[in-house]
């Protein structure tokens, strides 16, 4: 329904930050400034690792920019 949210090692700085899976504007790295997710539309084309999905939106109810 609302979509899901990926959790997504940076392939750069091993950062790891939550990214909407259906970002509609570019998501770059909180740390170095890598791009981890671009918008194709629909879902966004991700970028990195995918080290968990996060289905719930506990974790990122502030925007899914990640927060540590
Ligand atoms: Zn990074």
């Amino acid at each position: 329904m609302a979509g899901s949210f990926f959790r997504v090692r940076c392939p750069d700085c091993e950062n790891e930050q939550v990214v909407f899976g259906k970002a509609s504007t570019e998501v770059a790295c909180a740390v170095c400034g890598h791009t981890l997710a671009t918008p194709t539309g629909g879902k966004a084309d991700i970028h990195g690792e995918v080290v968990e999905t996060v289905e719930h939106r506990t974790e990122a109810t502030d925007g899914a920019t990640g927060s540590s």
